[in-house]
Parts: C-alpha cells; structure tokens; sequence
C-alpha cells in the first residue's frame, strides 16, 4: 500500500467525520505552490482561507519562527513576553485601537468581543444591555458565543438554544435602526461576509452602523478576521472606508499560518474586562507573537497592501473578462485579493473545485455558489496569470 493510501485509510477510520472525506495529502509549500504526497504540484489561490497571506515557507516568517522555538515556546499569562508586548504596540498602531487581547483563533476573538461589551454594561448596573444586533448571512465562528452572532442556518442546526441576538438584512439600515433598544450592547458585522459569498457592503452601510452606534451609545464590533492583514489592500478594510469600530476582530492571516487571533477595542472600553474575567492558556504565546510580528513587517518591508492593490485590479479585471465570456459564471464580488465568482445555476461549486484541483489550481467555496480566490500578497504576477489562465479554460470546459 502507498503511503497516501495508507494515509487516507487511516483518515477514514480514525479522523472525526465533520470535515467530509479528502482525497489529497498535502506535504510542503513554497510561495504560492504546494506539492501533494505524490508528487503533484498545484498552484494555490486560496491560501488555506485567506491565511497564508506571505505564501508558504516564507525564509523570514520561517526564520521568526525557528528563533523564537529555539528560545521560549511557551509561557503562562502570569508574565510577560516581549513578541507580545511588542505586537500588541504594533497592532494598536496600525488599527487604531488602544488595547488588545490575544486568543488562538477567530471564533475566540468574536467570543472576547461579545464578553467584552456585556460586562461592560453590567458593571454600569446596566444589566439588561446585553442584546447583540448581528446580519443574516453573517459567518462569526463556531463556538456558541460566536454561532449565535452567525447568521446562516446551515452551521447552528442542532446546536441550539442560543439567545440574545436580532439578526436584520445586511446592508439595511433601517432594518438595523428599527432594532435597535435600550438593551442593545453591540452591532457586530463583518465588512465584507465572505464566508457567506463575498458580499461587500453597500455604500454608506458601515459609516451608517458607525453613526447608529455612536448616537445610541452601542458599540460597533467590526470582525475583520478575513479581510484584515491587508487582504483588500488596506491594513483593515473598514480604513479604507473610514468607518472607526470600537471592537476589532482579527485572526486567519495574522500570523501568517501560525494559529493566532486579536480582539483589539477602544480606549473606552479598556476597563471592560478586569483581571480574572477572561482568559486562555495559549493566547498571546510566544511563538505565535513573534510569527505574527514576522507577518506584519514583511507586510510592512514589502510594500504588500499596495502590491495587493495592483494584484487585486488585475485579478477583477480578468474575474470581469471570464463573466463576460462563460455562460457558466454570472457575476463577480469582492475587493482586493478577496475576490468571488459567482457560478450559474445548475454548476455545483464542489465540482468545479475538484476539477481545478485536477487541473492544477486550488480555490474555495463561499457561500452556496461562490468560487472564492484569496491567493498569497506575494504571489507572482506570472503566477496570478497562470493560475487564472488555468480558470478561465476549465470554465470553458465546464461550459461545454
Ligand atoms: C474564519 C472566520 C471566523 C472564524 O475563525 P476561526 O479561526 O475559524 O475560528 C470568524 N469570522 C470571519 C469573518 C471568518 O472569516
């Protein structure tokens, strides 16, 4: 027996089910490529969901990484570390924000958030503020804190009861000032719902939840989990609106592969959750600091948020061609180097992935009916091309 089919025998018998069957081992990468167990080269435009922002096995990320294991991996949160210490500063700088907590994941981000603003009302006596105003379609993550922000039906089947959250249209205005009350604590919105299918929101729809917020004393949480870490060009994608949260979420690319995420909040509610309120063992870890630090200064060395800027007009303007020609996708969605196509009816996105994934390139689904490109900030020009000159024949052949 090869030793994928090895592999693959013991997946099925022996990993949990929740995933769906997979048919691929991946073994190492290099930039924008990744090679399987066989041998087999793909050209990666997803960049595991947006998260291997530098690409793979980045010499200066990797580097990061090696110094720091061979230093200290872990500590508890009874001291203190300089990587963290260090990317807290970072983080407030170019987000904005004054104080930052660090967690392992996205969800967990989303989780410190809605703690966040409950306790803060709570300790005004305000014990009634506790109603969260989320959006339909919304993805915040898949711990029942976060499930019960999410607005798709699909992921919190079976999982109920959750509570305390009014979820309106997104992108309707008047939807969200009509459920607004006293005991609203939070809006929470992603800036563009990328897991539910690239949708970005309409003009004025952030700056519209900003005002609501501000004249109604609620807080505004913008989970930029996805669109952080410049992947629309700018470092957050609510900058490039000038539309300033209360609450920031972060995770997927920060640390450049390294599971890590941030929720970072105005000064005002730097008090909010007081020593012993919250916490968790591995956030904020050595490791995974000093290889979001890594993250951020290649981002910042080399010039990515404008480089994503000129990858990201290049990829919208082929996405626009390919929607003009095949029959077989019908729009496109997105900013930067999130972008979506979206398939006709009667294509099923599954296989039009497995037969790019035959083909040599790798992307996602968002959505139902969405084929999601998120490929590294420092891929190559050439390769952008390549990869997408690989789309646009497979949606010739998947037309035929
Ligand atoms: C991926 C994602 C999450 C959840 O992050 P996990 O690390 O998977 O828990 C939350 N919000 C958005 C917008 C995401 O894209």
């Amino acid at each position: 027996m090869s030793a994928t089919n090895d592999l693959l025998a013991v997946a099925e018998k022996n990993l949990y089910g929740n995933y769906g069957p997979r048919s691929v081992v991946l073994e190492r990468g290099e930039g924008s490529f990744v090679w399987d167990s066989e041998g087999q080269r793909y050209l990666d435009l997803y960049s595991g969901i947006a998260v291997s922002v530098l690409g793979h096995a980045h010499p200066r990320l990797t580097a990061a990484i090696c110094e720091q294991a061979g230093k200290l991996l872990h500590q508890t949160n009874y001291f203190l570390t300089a990587p963290n210490v260090r990317l807290a500063e970072r983080l407030c700088a170019l987000t904005g924000m004054q104080r930052a907590f660090f967690c392992n994941s996205g969800t967990e981000a989303t989780e410190a958030a809605l703690k966040l603003v409950r306790r803060h009302f709570f300790d005004r006596g305000q014990t009634e503020r506790h109603r969260v105003i989320a959006f339909d379609n919304a993805f915040h993550g898949r711990t029942l804190g976060a499930l019960s922000v999410t607005g798709q039906s699909k992921y919190k089947e079976g999982f109920g009861p959750m509570g305390g959250v009014t979820h309106v249209p997104f992108g309707d205005l008047e939807a969200t000032a009509r459920a607004l009350g006293p005991d609203v604590a939070a809006i929470i919105t992603e800036p563009i719902q990328a897991e539910g299918g690239i949708f970005v929101a309409p003009p004025g729809f952030l700056a519209g939840l900003r005002r609501l917020c501000s004249e109604s004393g609620t807080f505004l949480i913008m989970d930029e989990i996805q669109t952080g870490m410049g992947r629309t060009g700018s470092f957050l994608y609510s900058q490039s609106l000038d539309v300033r949260p209360d609450v920031v979420t972060m995770a997927k690319a920060l640390g450049g592969g390294v599971p890590i995420g941030a929720m970072l909040c105005d000064g005002a509610l730097a008090a909010a959750l007081p020593p012993g309120s919250h916490g968790t063992t591995f956030g904020g870890n050595p490791l995974a600091s000093a290889a979001a630090l890594a993250t951020l200064t290649v981002l910042e060395q080399d010039g990515l948020l404008a480089r994503c800027q000129e990858l990201g007009a290049l990829l919208t303007s082929r996405l626009d061609d390919m929607v003009q020609r095949h029959p077989v996708v019908v729009g496109r969605r997105g900013a930067g180097l999130l972008q979506g196509l979206v398939l006709a009816d009667g294509i099923v996105p599954k296989d039009a992935v497995v037969r790019l994934r035959e083909a040599g390139v790798l992307v996602t689904i968002a959505g139902s009916n969405v084929l999601r490109f998120t490929p590294a900030l420092t891929i190559g020009i050439a390769e952008l091309e390549e990869g997408l000159r690989v789309v646009d024949r497979v949606l010739g052949e998947i037309g035929r």
